[in-house]
């Protein structure tokens, strides 16, 4: 077997092995929310509506979790089928960003992250608007889960014909060496024991970003917090309302011999 051949399959079992981990890790609360639940019903006198609100509400967050963790695996197979498309649409950028973060006031507030938002007005733009929720959705859930504690704060405004979202947080930070890796499928700077994830979000951020034209880097120092900024031409990539530019992944699509 060659060593390119070698190095892809151990790859593919790495990521089995990463994959099958993280989506059980939310599977066992959630089994033992749900067996708490039954016993409650079953015992009709121990009837407690807060405890049971508080189980409810912790399988419902179990269960958010793993569809992310569903919703990226299928997204990682479209890529390497090369079968990501965008649906170009013209929407405002800061009434989104504001209906993500209202959304996540929950979150942020159980995380101990103020949130600080400088948002432009009127920033009108055509991308696709459920990828680009995607991606505000994925850097600022990293923020919150990499500077638990410390304030997130979001820019968005217009620098001629781009438009730039910059997410800083003051937390962990990535030392200089993991800064271009991270963006790569299955890179990950922090161990599995201290956080879980699948290194997938910031690859599936980046081929989004492909996609629409636009680009992401990453200012950080370790232990100094990070901040991400995004740049994409405000009208979106110069092709028609749909694109499908990515070639198939070979570390994905190839299969071991026969
Ligand atoms: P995951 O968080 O599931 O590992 P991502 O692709 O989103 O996957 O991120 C890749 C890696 O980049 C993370 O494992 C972490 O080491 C680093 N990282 C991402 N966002 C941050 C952040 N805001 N602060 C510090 N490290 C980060």
């Amino acid at each position: 077997m060659s060593e390119e051949l070698q190095a892809v399959i151990k790859i593919r079992d790495e990521f089995l092995s990463i994959s099958s981990h993280e989506l059980k890790t939310p599977l066992t609360p959630l089994k033992l929310q749900i067996q708490q639940i039954l016993r409650m019903l079953s015992q009709s006198t121990a009837w407690d509506p807060e405890r049971m609100q508080r189980l409810l509400n912790t399988s419902n967050r179990q269960i958010s979790r793993l569809s992310k963790l569903i919703e990226e695996l299928l997204d990682i197979s479209r890529i390497s089928r090369g079968q990501l498309q965008l649906e170009l649409d013209r929407f405002s950028l800061s009434e989104l960003i504001e209906d993500v973060t209202q959304r996540f006031g929950r979150q942020l507030e159980e995380a101990g992250c103020e949130l600080q938002l400088e948002l432009e007005t009127d920033l009108i733009v055509n991308w696709d608007v459920f990828r680009i929720e995607q991606i505000i959705v994925n850097l600022l859930t990293n923020a919150i889960k990499y500077a638990a504690g410390k304030p997130v704060r979001i820019e968005a405004k217009r620098n001629g014909d781009f438009v730039s979202v910059v997410i800083r947080d003051r937390g962990i930070g990535i030392a200089q060496g993991d800064q271009n890796r991270i963006f790569k499928r299955f890179e990950r700077a922090v161990s599995q024991d201290h956080f879980g994830g699948m290194g997938l979000g910031l690859y599936i951020v980046s081929q989004i970003l492909q996609l629409h034209g636009g680009t992401i880097s990453v200012e950080s120092e370790l232990g100094q917090g990070a901040a991400f900024r995004v740049e994409i031409p405000a009208n979106g990539p110069q092709a028609a309302s749909t694109s499908v530019i990515q070639a198939p992944d070979s570390a994905l699509c190839a299969s071991p011999p026969n």
